[in-house]
């Protein structure tokens, strides 16, 4: 019942797209021809069997047109414009309990997944924890309110990290791109209040960020779920803790959900789905633990 912590495999009907390397178009090409945007929407439509077929983590197959450099591009520049325009902690004790839980996670990724996170805390009294491709986790100071101990927070770091092992931000544009939202030039310009621009920042995950009301569908919510528990038990932590982690945001209430609260599931459903991944993701912990994986972050 539980995901391969793994991330989104190509399967082969992407030959076509370059030999896994390189799928669908380059943002930069892009931008530089101008309105190729809607050539390339017509050839991609002709091609839609050939070029973006995946797996996800869970087994779920899915279309990915952009290539996973692409993502990581767009997750970095929307990170480093978030850094620019939201105040980052400088309480030592407070980043250094968040990066020793990131990092407990990051660790269980496979092989080539582990290095180059980027963790940051923001002064910011939402609820809420994000991640992007790129290797970034952010994480806003109001979060640790709700997350009472280091196994809570790993749940929901877990679960950010899990989006982007499964590639749902590239999933969303895909889908988007596909349905005729042109992304033109595909370059993320905070300060630039154009649709396409919105539409980026909310296919990446941060619409609460930004007031782009696009959250995470019900699927890409539950198998978050689902390959976050895994991760954080693979870590050591206690994974009976990531259902009392949304029992504690549903008491939280809060007039606006956090992107990881967002309305599907409802939170009955996501706590006795992850109740249920409990028992096998307690037999992952116990291994990691008789390993020496034993996180100690508080
Ligand atoms: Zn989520």
């Amino acid at each position: 019942m539980h995901a391969k912590a793994s991330r989104t495999r190509r399967t082969a009907c992407d030959t076509r797209g370059g030999g896994g390397a390189k799928v669908g178009f380059d943002a930069e090409e892009m931008q530089k021809e101008g309105n190729v945007g809607m050539r390339c929407l017509g050839w991609l439509l002709g091609s839609l069997v050939a070029l973006g077929c995946a797996t996800s983590p869970t087994g779920r197959t899915q279309f990915l047109l952009f290539s996973e450099r692409d993502l990581d591009r767009m997750g970095f520049e929307a990170f480093e414009a978030i850094k620019t325009d939201e105040s980052v902690s400088r309480d030592a004790e407070t980043n250094e309990y968040v990066r020793c839980v990131a990092e407990a996670i990051t660790a269980v990724l496979p092989s080539g997944e582990r290095s180059g996170w980027e963790v940051v805390v923001f002064e910011d009294e939402d609820v809420n924890a994000f991640a992007l491709p790129g290797r970034k986790i952010g994480v806003q100071t109001g979060l640790l309110a709700v997350a009472h101990d280091q196994d809570q927070l790993a749940s929901v770091i877990g679960h950010e990290v899990g989006h982007v092992m499964a590639q749902h931000a590239n999933e969303r544009m895909s889908q988007n791109f596909a349905a005729g939202t042109v992304l033109s030039g595909a370059q993320i310009a905070l300060g630039d209040d154009s649709p396409e621009s919105r539409a980026l920042l909310g296919a990446l995950g941060l619409g609460t960020q930004f007031g782009v009301l696009l959250p995470f569908s019900r699927s890409h919510e539950s198998e978050a779920d689902l390959i976050g528990i895994e991760l954080m038990a693979r870590a050591g932590f206690d994974p009976a803790a990531a259902p009392a982690l949304w029992r504690n945001m549903a008491r939280a209430g809060g007039s606006q959900p956090p992107e990881w609260a967002s309305t599907h599931p409802s939170h009955g459903t996501r706590i006795a789905d992850l109740q249920r991944a409990v028992p096998a993701a307690e037999l992952l912990r116990q291994e990691a633990l008789a390993n020496g994986l034993r996180p100690d972050c508080e």
